[in-house]
């Protein structure tokens, strides 16, 4: 990677003094804190592009979109800035329960690129857009079906949030351990990645882990089942891209089981697969979709929780019922950046014809690691759609047993320095963080695809060799 001797503008002359308060008053997430008091913390600067600056002067290129699947649109994007200071100075909240202009705007546009889908409801992160949805099939649950359909069934290995609720649907179970006691009503079902075949006997493997699925409703009961709430493709929990069998099988049971589908779009949502959404892939009609981070690529916090007229009418139903109506509000669900940065960030997608590029990108990045696993025995698994590809690392072949961890983040830090940020599975995930992860922004040219490749060849033969 070329390393620069500054990023485009100069690194502030106080940076000592940055970097000594952030190691003496700031708590970083996922991180554990020890090393920290021997090795300087990793301070970003500036970004440009695909390309980041640390605190040293030090140039990255950045292949997983601000670390985890947010800057979709790339970095130092004037035009998105520019929208969110018009507005602030025009008007920068008022509570949501009056609309705004940036907030009915943005609604129209994203109701539009989803075919029946009709309401948005904002809120600030991930986490919270998935517990609307968890509070929604309560309610529902409450007024429709005497208060038993309201268990919630989601997927080993998805990952759905960091609060205690969310932690209560997370199939990574390091992340919610310790953290307990949980929300109860939260039911695991299977994985579906075909790598780790869980049914070898069957068949077809994508009808095999659908029906896994109708096991867990049948076991649990179907009416105490309201939701199922997955991701269409996996992220942290190793890019897992279903079979193709699996979504009509899953989407034949949750009509057949009066069971709402939730997909939980907040990392394959507004593009990053190659179409506005994951689930647009697959054909499936959900009954919920949360996305976050895409939606504004990290230019202002803003998370929707969109769903059916269907539903939305539940809600309408019983008008003697003084609780019939959602009785729930995210202050901050009234900032009018979040709505205005979105609309900015998706009239770029579509002027720069983002979502072919991310396809024809995506396609040469999974060609580019199918040719890494034919040099390097240690890439037993390539999955990918989109600009969201894995490489999964093994041991052994034969036996699938996983790469040691050790040996997967040795990779990870020889990119990192080289100049590289790539990503790895969820740590929490024990005995499966060995998948690399790749996420690079829309914007992402062959040069870029095939730097990020060089990048993780050399680093592959130097950590494996
Ligand atoms: N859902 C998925 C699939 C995620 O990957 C994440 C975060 O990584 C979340 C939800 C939670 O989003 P947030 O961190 O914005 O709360």
């Amino acid at each position: 990677m070329s390393v620069t001797a500054a990023p485009p503008s100069a690194i502030p002359n106080d940076i000592s003094s940055v970097i000594e308060a952030d190691r003496a008053h700031v708590w970083h997430h996922l991180l554990p804190h020890k090393p920290l008091e021997t090795t300087d913390p990793r301070i970003i600067v500036e970004g440009k592009g695909m390309r980041v600056w640390d605190a040293t002067g030090k140039e990255h290129l950045d292949a997983v979109s601000g670390g985890v699947w947010t800057v979709n649109v790339g970095y130092g994007r004037e035009e998105i800035a520019d929208a969110v200071r018009d507005q602030l100075v025009k008007l920068n909240y008022f509570a949501n329960s009056a609309g705004s202009i940036p907030g009915a705007q943005f609604a129209e546009m994203l109701i539009d690129k989803m075919p029946g889908m009709s309401r948005v409801y904002y809120s600030n992160s991930g986490s919270e857009a998935n517990e609307k949805v968890f509070k929604m099939v309560r309610q529902i649950s409450q007024l429709r079906h005497g208060g038993k359909k309201y268990k919630v069934l989601y997927r080993e290995r998805d990952y759905h949030g960091t609060t205690i609720t969310a932690l209560s649907a997370t199939g990574q179970p390091q992340r919610a351990a310790q953290y307990g006691p949980y929300t109860p009503g939260f039911v695991e079902v299977p994985h579906c990645l075909e790598y780790r075949n869980q049914f070898p006997d069957a068949e077809d493997y994508g009808i095999a882990a659908a029906n896994a699925i109708e096991e867990v409703i049948l076991r649990e009961g179907p009416d105490t089942v309201g939701l199922l709430c997955l991701e269409p493709i996996t992220a942290g929990g190793g890019v897992i891209t279903p079979p193709p069998s699996y979504w009509p099988r899953v989407q034949e049971i949750c009509k057949k089981y009066d069971v709402l589908l939730h997909i939980d779009e907040v990392v394959c949502g507004v593009g990053r697969t190659g179409t506005w959404f994951g689930y647009q892939h697959y054909g499936i009609e959900p009954d919920f979709v949360t996305m976050a981070k895409g939606v504004a690529s990290g230019y202002a916090a803003i998370s929707c929780t969109v769903t059916t007229e269907a539903v939305f009418e539940m809600f309408k139903d019983d008008v003697s019922d003084p609780l019939h109506y959602f009785r729930d509000i995210s202050t901050f669900g009234g900032c009018t950046a979040g709505p205005a940065a979105a609309i900015a960030n998706m009239n770029i997608i579509v002027r720069e014809n983002l979502l072919e590029n991310t396809i024809a990108m995506g396609e040469r990045f999974v060609n580019n690691l199918q040719g890494l696993a034919e040099k390097h025995r240690v890439i037993g698994d390539v999955r990918g759609k989109g600009l969201f590809c894995g490489a999964e690392l093994v041991a052994d072949r034969a036996t699938k047993e996983p790469a040691d961890e050790k040996k997967v983040q040795a990779v990870v830090a020889d990119c990192m320095a080289q100049g590289l940020i790539i990503g790895a599975t969820n740590r929490s995930l024990p005995g499966f963080n060995n998948t690399l992860c790749f996420s690079p922004a829309l914007i992402s040219t062959a040069d870029d695809i095939d730097e990020i490749t060089a990048g993780v060849d050399k680093a592959l033969t130097r950590v494996f060799s």
